[in-house]
């Protein structure tokens, strides 16, 4: 571990000198991200409202529905956490998920839906399916960019693959789960992640859609109704579905929209800044039509949220476009943007990575 710590924080200091070398400033690498090994699994079932009921596992939420018919269940979260839910399923209803929608392909959200393969149909937009591909044999761990890079650098011997060896043992792990990422992203379980592997994700336990749709569906099951809407092509993705349940009078929002602050949903590196905040304001207005919106983190609450992580999205770019213009450098303004109005939220300690985020989009 320590060796590894070692030869990990020389590669930053290389990589840093290396952006200078080129004349750029240095970008800051995102922190690898980890999680406690002594972090416990706190998996919820609350009822939102009508058959609509809110599911959680550690920080990241899903909504259900139970019908006459089965149970339309949207992002399953985890492969641990969709077998507790199986149970629960049989033991509090005694119906079958008939249904699982998903939000978007992102590995924390839609992994674990296997588990209901021998009852249920997936759902998704039609631009899911290509984020499972595999991406050519070519590519290299220097291909990786954004959120995993600081992932591609634990090759710490530079054998252009990241052996479980190298991988420190709190390495982030699924929602409320065991299992390590490093099996998601590990596709052909040789104990070793190639480029090709790191740039696709962690999506080893994404269950393909069955059905696809390209602007929006509407999904019947006994009494009740779900609609996935498409929201457009924007830098967290181009598969992102606004789930409605209709009859229950429930909203869910997932990742692109949070109640808390946004953390690596940002995804500066895939610019689209103005789509991101074209599709928030079109949900914005759809909440408003909602008694309850539910997000993939943070509490069930109302439209009121939407609009709050709106106008924080507009004050940052506001004060990071005013840093930019008075000739600051990033590290002053990571330094000096604090958003105070916003520490209440669950995440105010990323503030800085979000100045990072927003840097991005306004200058590359
Ligand atoms: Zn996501």
């Amino acid at each position: 571990m320590r060796r590894v710590n070692i030869i990990y924080a020389g590669l930053i200091a290389a990589l840093a000198l290396t952006s200078v070398a080129f004349g750029q400033m240095a970008p800051q690498m995102p922190e690898l991200r980890r999680t406690p090994l002594d972090q416990e699994a706190v998996w919820t079932i609350e009822h939102i409202n009508g058959g609509a009921y809110r599911a959680m596992t550690n920080n990241h939420g899903t909504v259900f529905v139970v019908t006459s018919e089965g149970i339309i269940l949207a992002d399953p979260l985890s492969y641990e956490f969709a077998v507790w839910l199986k149970q629960e399923f049989a033991t509090r209803f005694g119906v079958p998920v008939k249904y699982v929608v998903y939000s978007h392909y992102h590995w924390d959200h839609a992994s674990g839906g296997g588990v209901f393969a021998d009852t249920a149909t997936f759902v998704a937009h039609e631009n899911l399916p290509a984020y499972l591909e595999m991406p050519p044999d070519s590519t290299t761990l220097s291909d990786v960019v954004g959120q995993y890079e600081p992932l591609a650098a634990l090759d710490a011997d530079g054998n252009g693959l990241v052996e479980l060896s190298e991988v420190p043992k709190d390495l982030q792990r699924f929602p409320g789960s065991k299992q390590s990422i490093f099996e998601g992203f590990d596709a052909n379980k040789d104990g070793a992640l190639n480029g090709a592997e790191v740039v696709r994700g962690a999506l080893g336990f994404v269950h393909p859609p069955d059905i696809t749709y390209s602007d929006e569906i509407e999904i019947t099951l006994g009494d009740q109704r779900v609609n996935l809407t498409w929201v457009g092509d924007m830098n967290h993705s181009s598969d992102t579905s606004l789930i409605t349940f209709p009859d229950d009078d429930v909203i869910l929002i997932v990742d692109y929209i949070s109640f808390r602050l946004p953390n690596r949903e940002m995804d500066y590196e895939l610019g689209k800044f103005e789509e991101w905040m074209n599709a928030i304001r079109l949900t914005e207005e759809q909440a408003k039509k909602y008694e309850f919106t539910a997000t993939g983190h943070g509490p069930v609450g109302n439209w009121e949220g939407v609009q709050r992580w709106r106008v924080y999205l507009e004050t940052l770019q506001n004060e990071v476009a005013a840093g930019i213009a008075a000739g600051k450098s990033l590290e002053d303004m990571q330094r000096d943007i604090k958003m105070e109005e916003y520490s209440d939220l669950e995440g105010f300690d990323w503030v800085d990575e979000n100045v990072l985020g927003m840097y991005h989009f306004l200058t590359d």
